[in-house]
Order: structure tokens, then sequence, then C-alpha cells
């Protein structure tokens, strides 16, 4: 397929998006290069979703031989061991790199070790050689942001939490995103003192308001000190290598051995020749991209975490397969990015797909919305011991009886709403919803016998 290039095309970036896009394009007959600086799977496989769910296992062990007791399990609590669980996590990662690495050269791309920087609109350099496509996409995806705060050099990412040495007794986690408080969940199952310190007056911006209020809570019960509108003005170190994080809003301070700050991430476009070829950023950094992914150089394109609003591993893979086709199938594949379901694996897990009440209303007549919700014990806990309690909530336009937004707190909730999702954008109503047995006992059934809207308060 290539004219005067060395290749159809080059992707930078071997992460979600880079190697889906690379590999479908090969496996279309492309003639495909991909260039990565680091390890191949990027951010969801080394240090993102993977082992974070690993973690989130990990910590959910722990939990149940606590609950088991009520179940009738006796015996010594069993101890956990840190090392063992880095290790087989490590592991785990490396079979990863190398399925990607092996699927990669399966589908005959070429794989090139290096930081890859633009050189023009259909050159890369990798290691001062040249490569030329007649397509390049941008796939980098993205990095934490720490914000300028004194003693930041003590702060460590998201990037560091999975090799910590050793295992922290007291985290305090900066930040109030899904990142800050998954960490603060898992680590807190695991064994440590968690403080999470939160400059606004709520965690989980975006998510619904009253999911954003359950789960603080019932992160709150299980042990986690929660400090909402608490900015933090600096961190200074102990001579004994532990810190001290202290507030401008309180004068309080908090004490820890490992400060982590999930503060938010950026796209990555620092180094890559961007400004000199004329690719255009927004505002927050990200690429600016057209409907079919094309940035401001005709033959440059943006997928994943370094142009995308929705950062996400599946919607990136998403993006990937939809600009493979534009390039070289019929183009007839879209991303849609309504309905785009995700979890939060807090313990307990969010999941949600659709609207939050507060956009729902603001997005159609106020009036027109219903809503029902529930919030229990679930079957399990009846016997646990454990005081874990269970929310789940239906947004409904009362006009049409369409579900617009579906969320849940409770154990599996990301398990449980990857289902409704489809249902959601076939366009379900109330009336199904109402129409359709549930599978009992089960907490997901609780979604088809919401039967009375709530009374507004
Ligand atoms: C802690 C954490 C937990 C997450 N959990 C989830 C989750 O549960 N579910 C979910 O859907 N998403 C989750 N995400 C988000 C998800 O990881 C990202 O949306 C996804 O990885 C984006 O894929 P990408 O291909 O755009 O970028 P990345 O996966 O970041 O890949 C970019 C790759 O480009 C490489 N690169 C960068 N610059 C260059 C260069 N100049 N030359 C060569 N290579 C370069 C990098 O080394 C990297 O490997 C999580 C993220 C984090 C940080």
């Amino acid at each position: 397929m290539t004219d005067r290039h060395d290749f159809d095309l080059l992707v930078i970036g071997g992460g979600s998006a880079g190697v889906r896009c690379a590999r479908m394009a090969a496996q279309r007959g492309a003639k495909v290069a991909l260039v990565e600086a680091a390890a191949l799977g990027g951010t969801c496989v080394n240090v993102g979703c993977i082992p974070k769910k690993l973690y989130s296992y990990a910590a959910g062990y722990g939990e149940g031989f606590v609950e088991s007791a009520g179940y009738g399990w006796e015996g010594p609590p069993p101890s956990f061991n840190w090392d063992k669980l880095k290790q087989a996590r490590a592991a785990e990662i490396r079979r990863l790199n190398g399925v990607y690495g092996n699927l990669l050269k399966a589908a005959g791309v070429t794989v090139i070790e290096g930081w890859a920087k633009l050189d023009g609109p259909h050159h890369v350099v990798v290691d001062k050689k040249r490569h030329s496509a007649r397509h390049i996409v941008l796939a980098t995806g993205g990095m934490p942001h720490v914000p300028d705060v004194a003693g930041r050099e003590h702060a460590i990412t998201s990037e560091q939490m999975f090799d910590l040495a050793p295992f922290p007794k007291r985290l305090a986690v900066v930040g109030g995103g899904y990142i800050a408080c998954e960490m603060a969940s898992i680590f807190h199952a695991l064994g440590a003192e968690v403080t999470l310190l939160q400059r606004g007056g709520a965690l989980l911006a975006g998510f619904d308001g009253e999911v954003r209020r359950f789960i603080a809570s019932e992160m709150g019960k299980a042990g986690i000190e929660i400090k909402l509108n608490w900015a933090v003005e600096g961190i200074t170190r102990h001579a004994d290598g532990s810190f001290c994080v202290t507030s401008d809003s309180h004068g309080s301070i908090c004490e820890a051995d490992v400060v982590l700050y999930a503060t938010g991430r950026k796209p990555l476009t620092a180094g890559l020749g961007l400004e000199e070829v004329g690719v255009k950023l927004d505002a927050q950094g990200a690429v600016v991209v057209d409907g079919d992914y094309r940035s401001s150089v005709q033959s440059v394109y943006a997928i994943g975490d370094i142009s995308s609003s929705k950062q996400l591993t599946p919607v990136a893979l998403a993006e990937a397969m939809a600009l493979v086709d534009t390039l070289f199938g019929d183009g007839k594949r879209k991303v849609d990015y309504e309905y785009i379901p995700t979890a939060v694996f807090t313990h307990p897990n969010i999941g949600t797909v659709g609207r939050t009440e507060e956009q729902a209303r603001s997005d159609f007549d106020r009036e027109d919305i219903e809503i029902y919700r529930a919030d229990f014990r679930s079957l399990r806990h009846t016997l646990s011991g454990s005081q874990e309690r269970c929310f789940v909530k239906l947004v409904v336009q009362k006009s049409s009886d369409r579900v617009l937004g579906l969320h849940m707190v409770g154990p599996d909730a990301g398990e449980i709403v990857q289902g409704f999702a489809v249902a959601m954008r076939a366009g379900a109503t109330k009336a199904l919803f109402d129409t359709t047995i549930g599978v009992h006992p089960t907490l997901a059934e609780e979604f088809v016998t919401l039967r009375e809207p709530a009374v507004d308060d």
C-alpha cells in the first residue's frame, strides 16, 4: 500500500489506543510501525486499570476474611504479604507486555523502541533515525499532573503506588477524583491508615450528586478519614522520612508516610514536536481533532487520552478502531460517546451509565425528570457483620419514559452496569425495566423493582 513513504501508518505510543490502531491497520494490509518509549500496553496495563484492579481484588480478600466470621469461618486472621502481591502483579504485567508484543508481531507491525518526535507532517525521528509515513497517529496518552505546591517533590503519583516500599502505615491521598478514591479504598482495605484530602466540598466531580455523597459516607464508615474543603498548602519532610501535609484553609495538618497526589491527568504532548509541525492544542493541552480524529495537520491524527474527552481504555480502543476504519476501511464505524458506562473501583464499587440527575435536569425540563432510588443493606451483609449499604438510582424522563441515567454503589457495580448500558443505548424505557423479570436474590434486581418515584426533597 505504501507509495513514497516507509510506512502507510506510523503510530506513536503503544498503549491501549496505539496498539489497537497499529494491529488493526496491519491486519487490513497496511504497512505499519509503532514507536513506544516504555513498556507496551501503556498506562492501562502497566500503571492503570490492570494493576489497580488486581490490587482491588487483593483488598477485597482482606475484607472477605473479616466478613467470613459471620458465616462461620474461624481461625487466626491471615497476614498480608505486600511484597508477594507486588511480585505477582509484576509477573502478570510482564506477561501482558509479552502478549502485546506478540500480537503486534503476529500482525506484522514493526515495533520501534524509543522516544518519537514529529519532524514534519509525514516524518518522525526516533533515536536520530528518520521514518516517513503517509499517516501519523499520536497515541501518547496522558500523565499525572501535580500542581505547584511547596514540597511537591515529596509527593508521588499513582504511577509509583504499585511498587511502594515499604507498605505505607499512613497514606495521605490528595485529590477527590476516581483515582484518588480508588487508591484510598484499596490501600485502606490492604491495611493502611488513609486520609483523603480534597480541596472541594465533595468527592468525584461529574458523578451523580447522591452517588458522591453515598460513597463518601461508605468510605468514611469503612474507616477512611475524608477531609473536604482541605486545600494543601505544602508538604514538609521529617527527619525520620515521614511527611507533614499542611492546609492553608484550616491550619490543620496531616501526618503520613506516603503522600499520593491524584489531582488529575494531562495529555502527554510535550517533547513531541507538535508546535513546530503546527498541531493545535486546546486550552487543556489536548490535541484538537475533528470527527475523524484528524488534527490541524492533514496527515496527523490523535486518539486516546491525548485528545479524548473521555479518558477510558474502552474509549481509546473504540477510537482506534474507528480511525482504522476511516483510513483503511469503509469509514462506517463511529464512536458513540453517549451512554458510556464506567466504574469506580472504590470499596464498594460505583457503576454508572448515562446522565446524572443534575445533567438530566439541566438538559431537559427539570419537572420532566423523575427519580427512582433505593438504599439498602445487601443480603450478603445480613450475616457478614459489615454495615456497608448499597444504593441504586434511575433517572427517568417522564414524557418519553426513557431511562436517562442509571447509577449504583455496591459490590460488582461495574459488572452490573455493563449489561444495562446495552439496554439504555437501545432506548430502554422505565416500563421496559418494570416488565423485566429480576434475577433473585441479587443486587441488580433492584433496578427492575423500583416502583415508586422519589418524592422530591
Ligand atoms: C491509575 C489509573 C487507573 C485507571 N483505571 C482505569 C479503569 O479502571 N478503566 C479505564 O477504562 N481506564 C482507566 N484508566 C485510564 C486508562 O488507563 C487510559 O484511558 C488509557 O490507558 C489511555 O490509553 P492511551 O493509549 O490513550 O494512552 P496510554 O495507555 O497512556 O499509552 C500511551 C503510550 O505512549 C507512550 N509514549 C508517550 N510519548 C511517547 C513518545 N514520544 N514516543 C514513544 N512513545 C511514547 C507511553 O510510554 C505510553 O506507553 C486509568 C488510568 C490510571 C492512571
